[in-house]
């Protein structure tokens, strides 16, 4: 979108959510650091100064490739539906976690993926403290104290990462019954190692970081069950453990939103295991030059680049110039690296050839976050925010909202 704000064109942002959301920080929503308005920034205010775009809050629902029409549903005024007409179609619907056709599971165990999905997180994690306050069996209250995150990724990591230092660090004062630095925070992987992205050491480091704020990475380890009750885990040699834990949080696999499959049945063109349409080299699909399909919900030809923002901005930012009349070249993807933080001052980076763990990475991991977050604002109360829990180890945004 930015990248058109020069080009005389109109553009049409639609949208069903009102608003960006920075997934990056998502995990610090659920986990009471930040607030929600702080990692999300209104459409209309992004786009405000950009005269060439206008904002539609609706969810697109349908497209017609030879009409070069699309059709979108649940309009703000209650109307049913309504057809815009495109020169131009740029789809970029995302992704959202898969449950291995276990959907029974998405009740019990939330995925971190949208903002209601944090808020939902949070007041699933706050109330078991609270439930652990009142609860006097102790199997019971232990129950409540366990809670088992599922996938070591980047979001997995960090998510168990912050529910152990939450219960050490800034709970403890705050209950009286419950003792909250008994909380057991349990990171199931299937892989052998967490953070599979990265590099063996990075990984190994990552694990020791885990265990020393308080977390149990469960690798080798794959979830069978999940009930509101119990999460249920088979190790490498087949045998099932079925653990009491009332919370349990989902960062798993992920598959594209359902949009991608609209496109592709209309488009005909193939799709992989995880949903993504396959597009060319410079992102159009298949006979079809005027549109285009980019981000998490795609794969270039045979290759599925990683699910992470930089790739969907670079491919944004290409299809822009390829539409300004600025581009020849097929989509190239630069890595930028990766990076990961654990808790308070650890984190791990790979950035071209460095490789850094501990205090430095964590300050490069909280630089590049501030940079990418979008909105001035955002960036000023974020970094306030992280500098006052630092300064206190508070959480300044526990908020038990209604789901
Ligand atoms: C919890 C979490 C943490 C992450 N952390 C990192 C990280 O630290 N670093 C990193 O690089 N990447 C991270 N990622 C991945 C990164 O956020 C994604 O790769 C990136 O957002 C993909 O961009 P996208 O434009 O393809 O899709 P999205 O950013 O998901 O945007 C899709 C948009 O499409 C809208 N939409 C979907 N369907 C419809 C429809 N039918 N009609 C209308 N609108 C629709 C959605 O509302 C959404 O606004 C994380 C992801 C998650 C979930």
């Amino acid at each position: 979108m930015r990248g058109l704000r020069r080009t005389p064109v109109e553009v049409t942002l639609v949208d069903r959510q009102n608003y960006h959301l920075f997934q990056p920080l998502a995990y610090q929503v659920a986990t009471g650091s930040l607030s929600a308005s702080e990692i999300a920034s209104p459409l209309r205010a992004v786009f405000k100064r950009q005269k060439n775009v206008r904002v539609l809050l609706a969810e697109a629902i349908g497209v017609d490739l030879a009409a070069h029409t699309l059709e979108v549903g649940s309009l703000p005024n209650g109307d049913e539906g309504s057809t815009l007409a495109y020169d131009t179609l740029v789809v970029a619907t995302g992704s959202r976690y898969s449950y291995f056709g276990h959907e029974d599971w998405r009740t019990h165990a939330p995925e971190l993926k949208s903002l209601p999905g944090a808020l939902d997180i949070r007041a699933r994690i706050l109330r078991a403290f609270e439930a652990a306050e009142v609860e006097t069996d102790p199997a019971k209250r232990a129950a409540w104290l366990t809670f088992v995150v599922v996938g070591a990724g980047p979001t997995g990591v960090e998510t168990a990462g912050q529910i152990a230092e939450l219960a050490r660090d800034a709970l403890p004062r705050d209950f009286r019954s419950a003792d909250t630095q008994q909380t057991r925070v349990l990171l199931v992987e299937t892989a052998d190692r967490v953070l599979g992205a990265f590099t063996p050491k990075l990984s190994s480091k990552a694990f020791h970081s885990l265990q020393t704020l308080g977390v149990t990475p469960l690798v080798g380890h794959t979830v069978v069950d999940i009930t509101a009750a119990s999460v249920s885990v088979q190790n490498a040699a087949g045998a099932v453990e079925e653990i009491p834990a009332r919370t349990a949080i989902w960062a798993a696999g992920v598959t594209t939103a359902s949009f991608a499959r609209v496109l592709a049945d209309a488009a005909g063109v193939e799709t992989d295991r995880a949903g993504r349409v396959t597009v060319q080299p410079d992102l159009r699909l298949a006979g079809h030059p005027d549109v285009f399909a980019l981000g998490d919900m795609v794969r270039v030809g045979e290759k599925v680049l990683p699910g992470v923002a930089p790739v969907a901005m670079q491919q944004g930012r290409y299809v822009a110039r390829v539409i300004a009349g600025n581009e020849a070249r097929p989509f190239n993807y630069k890595d930028k690296g990766n990076l990961a933080t654990i808790g308070r001052s650890r984190a791990v980076a790979e950035v071209g050839p460095i490789r850094a763990s501990g205090f430095p990475a964590w300050v490069l991991w909280l630089g590049v976050h501030l940079v990418y977050l979008i909105g001035f604002q955002n960036r000023l109360l974020v970094l306030l925010r992280w500098l006052f829990s630092f300064a206190t180890h508070g959480r300044g945004a526990r908020l038990i909202t209604p789901r």
